[in-house]
């Protein structure tokens, strides 16, 4: 299918269908959040039945608390059977963080960015030079004749401001910047964004920045710079896991770094001990490949994994993942 041809069929399914069920992946960011709520708004707008639900008990990053996600399940509701399933700006079906989410749901659409995407819905939208599931959304609602009110502009809003590192990132594109003006004009406040989102900072985000500088290393000569958190840095400071988010942006901007690495020790029981955190800031080096090794994933710029692996461990596949494309790249 091409993406016209998957476009149409997503938005055929939205139509024809009346009960939904809104996903998106563990540990949301602003896209995840974003287009979780944006296509819950654009369902009931076509006077659908539709729900969120976000696995697992992690709670959300204080930075997206004031976007109103009343009504937010954390756990799956007992008509799950009955609802079609949505998922955005998940990658694998394992990033909803519910096992039986898709084997439950008559039906799977899933809405994506992801160029990793393993197209595990029914029916897949997955636009890998979309700057974030957010513009992608924006053109099923474009298909399906809504229209774009403040409290849908605002979402969208949220997930193509923070994909995009606030406009600076490699997939920045014109059509990027032209949605944000068109959000901007449908009513979007991106003063009231911005504070919420990038100057509302806990204290404790703040002292949990400062211990993962002061453990930053570098690795190849500047070309990595790696830091790690421990369970103890986040009791310590008073810190939730979700404020490890944007951390790694700071080991990334050092001069001469290729690639910036955190890894940080996972608090909730059951989950694998540690969380990897890739970033790339070069076009010849692709990171979800080296998250892949762990069986993560991500863009080529940004990607995470998941692993029981020791930190020693982890640290050195990195290094050699990143040899072995740094060594593909000059060959
Ligand atoms: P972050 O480092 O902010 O947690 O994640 C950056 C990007 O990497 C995410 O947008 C997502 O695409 C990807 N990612 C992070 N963690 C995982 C993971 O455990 N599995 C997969 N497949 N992708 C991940
Ligand atoms: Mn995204």
């Amino acid at each position: 299918m091409t993406q016209t041809t998957e476009l149409k069929a997503i938005a055929d399914a939205l139509r024809q269908h009346d009960r939904f069920l809104v996903v998106t992946h563990e540990n949301p960011d602003g896209d995840a959040l974003g287009s979780l709520l944006a296509a819950t708004l654009a369902l009931r707008q076509l006077g659908k039945d539709a729900v969120m639900y976000l696995a697992g008990q992690t709670p959300l990053p204080r930075e997206y608390a004031f976007m109103p996600l009343e009504g937010l399940l954390r756990e799956s509701p007992a008509d799950a059977a009955q609802r079609v399933l949505l998922a955005v700006d998940c990658a694998k079906e394992d990033r909803i963080g519910d096992e039986a989410a898709r084997s439950r749901a008559p039906l799977v659409l899933n809405v994506d960015h992801h160029h990793d995407n393993t197209r595990f819905g029914d029916l897949n939208l997955i636009v890998a030079d979309a700057s974030s599931t957010g513009e992608v959304l924006r053109d099923v609602f474009a298909e399906l004749g809504l229209e774009l009110t403040p409290e849908l502009a605002e979402p969208l809003y949220i997930a193509l401001v923070t994909d995009t590192g606030r406009f600076q990132y490699a997939n920045t594109t014109p059509k990027a910047l032209r949605l944000a003006a068109e959000l901007v004009e449908a009513g979007a406040d991106i003063h009231a964004v911005f504070q919420e989102v990038y100057e509302s900072v806990e204290f404790a985000k703040l002292k949990l920045l400062a211990r993962a500088l002061d453990r930053a290393e570098v690795l190849e000569g500047g070309r990595i710079v790696v830091s790690y958190l421990l369970r103890t840095d986040f009791a310590d400071v008073g810190a939730s896991e979700p404020y490890s988010e944007g951390i790694i942006d700071y080991l990334r901007a050092v001069e001469g770094a290729e690639l910036a690495v955190l890894v940080r020790e996972q608090l909730n029981v059951g989950a694998h001990a540690h969380k990897g955190s890739l970033r790339s800031s070069i076009d010849e080096l692709d990171v979800s490949v080296i998250a892949r090794r762990f069986g993560g994933g991500g863009h080529r710029q940004a990607a995470g994994f998941s692993t029981d692996l020791p930190l020693e461990e982890i640290v050195q596949q990195i290094r050699e993942g990143f040899l072995a494309q740094r060594a593909t790249a000059r060959a």
